[in-house]
């Protein structure tokens, strides 16, 4: 009996002492979320708060994690917009994770405030659903500076386009003028392909800050691809013919229209299809292909030009970026071409991408949705 008493002994020791491991563990966990500077949280499926730190009840402008969840029975309700919870929550469940998600969220004193949100959901030890676990941070004021730059550029590009159009036009007017000696002339000529280049350039960086802030209210209309296409390749047969390259169309006849803004989506196309004729030495050919494909119109663009290495392909549609290949080519560029594309086709709700090999050539594809059809 003594032996087994000593056992026992033994094991209640041991249980003390993972005990006592557990709770240190717990205490350090604890410590952890108590004084984290994000806001840690947890939820059930309809919002209700099963956890909340301080951080959190900060954030939302409370004393206390408990004011906050008594003030705030369901997270529901801090949402500016309550349909972006149920977004937030649709895109959690779908991936099981959910990073950076930016959102407008409400203050106790109604002070609106940006957050970002990086959530999870977890499983039970059956694998059901047990909670939604995540984090916020406050980033009001990196979304203010982002919306200051925003301004700024807006305000100041707008500001540029009037002196400059009255420049290009002077300059138009002055390379008409009769006993102009000729390098004058060339001057002149000069002065305005330069004008004409900065108009340009004033005019993309416009229609990207206009779409970044989404203040560009995008049109909904029947957008007939084919006649867009038709008017882009005209537009650019005078370069495409001093490079002696040949441009074909196909499958114009049997595409459905699409819904978009007319106007943005031809300066897509256009982007896309001087960038085609730019990056594609003499002598090169350019296809441009449409096709109808389940609710949904693919537009591309086929060439044999200068292609983009592969390890510059990622970077593609980012604002400014030009690929390492163009400069023995083509120095006239500003990299906002194709960021801009990106941005009107994401608007629009299609996609965009491209397959190139370096030396081969480029495929630019667009997609865009189909207008329903009304079956006659
Ligand atoms: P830009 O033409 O003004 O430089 P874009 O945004 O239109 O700017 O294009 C970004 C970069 O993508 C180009 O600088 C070029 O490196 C690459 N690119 C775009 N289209 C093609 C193409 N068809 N063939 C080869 N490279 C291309």
């Amino acid at each position: 009996l003594g032996a087994v008493g000593h056992a026992f002994d033994g094991m209640l020791d041991e249980v003390v002492r993972s005990q006592a491991l557990l709770r240190e563990a717990e205490a350090r966990y604890a410590d952890i979320v108590q004084n984290a500077v994000e806001g840690i949280y947890q939820t059930s499926r309809d919002g209700k708060y099963l956890m909340a730190n301080p951080s959190l009840a900060r954030i939302y402008g409370y004393d206390t994690p408990d004011d906050l969840i008594e003030d705030q029975d369901t997270a529901v309700k801090l949402y500016v917009d309550p349909a972006e919870r149920a977004e937030f929550v649709r895109r959690v469940d779908e991936a099981g994770v959910l990073t950076n998600f930016e959102t407008q969220m409400r203050r106790k004193d109604g002070g609106v405030i940006w957050v970002t949100h990086n959530a999870r959901r977890v499983r039970d030890a059956d694998g059901r659903f047990a909670y939604y676990e995540g984090t916020v941070q406050d980033i009001t004021e990196r979304k203010h500076v982002e919306q200051f730059k925003s301004d700024f550029v807006s305000f100041a590009t707008h500001q540029m386009r009037t002196p400059l159009s009255g420049l290009k036009w002077l300059l138009e007017l002055a390379g008409d003028v009769e006993g102009v000696p000729a390098d004058a002339r060339s001057y002149i000529a000069d002065a305005r392909q330069s004008a004409e280049r900065l108009v340009r350039l004033v005019n993309d960086l416009l229609a990207a800050s206009r779409l970044e802030g989404g203040r560009i209210t995008i049109k909904g209309e029947n957008v007939d691809l084919a006649a867009l296409t038709r008017s882009v390749v005209a537009e650019l047969a005078p370069q495409a013919r001093d490079k002696s390259q040949k441009v074909t169309v196909c499958g114009e006849g049997d595409i459905t229209p699409v819904i978009a803004d007319p106007q943005l989506i031809r300066q897509a196309l256009l982007n896309l299809t001087s960038n085609a004729v730019k990056y594609t030495p003499a002598g090169g050919a350019i296809s441009i292909r449409m096709q109808n494909r389940n609710g949904e119109v693919a537009w591309s663009v086929d060439d044999t030009g200068i292609g983009i290495p592969a390890a510059d392909q990622p970077r593609l549609f980012g604002k400014f970026f030009r690929a390492g290949n163009v400069f023995a080519v083509e120095t006239e560029g500003t990299g906002l071409g194709l960021y801009l594309v990106r941005l009107i086709i994401q608007r629009s709700g299609g996609h965009v991408w491209c397959e190139s090999q370096e030396g081969k050539g480029s495929t630019f594809t667009l997609t865009l949705p189909a207008a329903t059809l009304v079956p006659a």
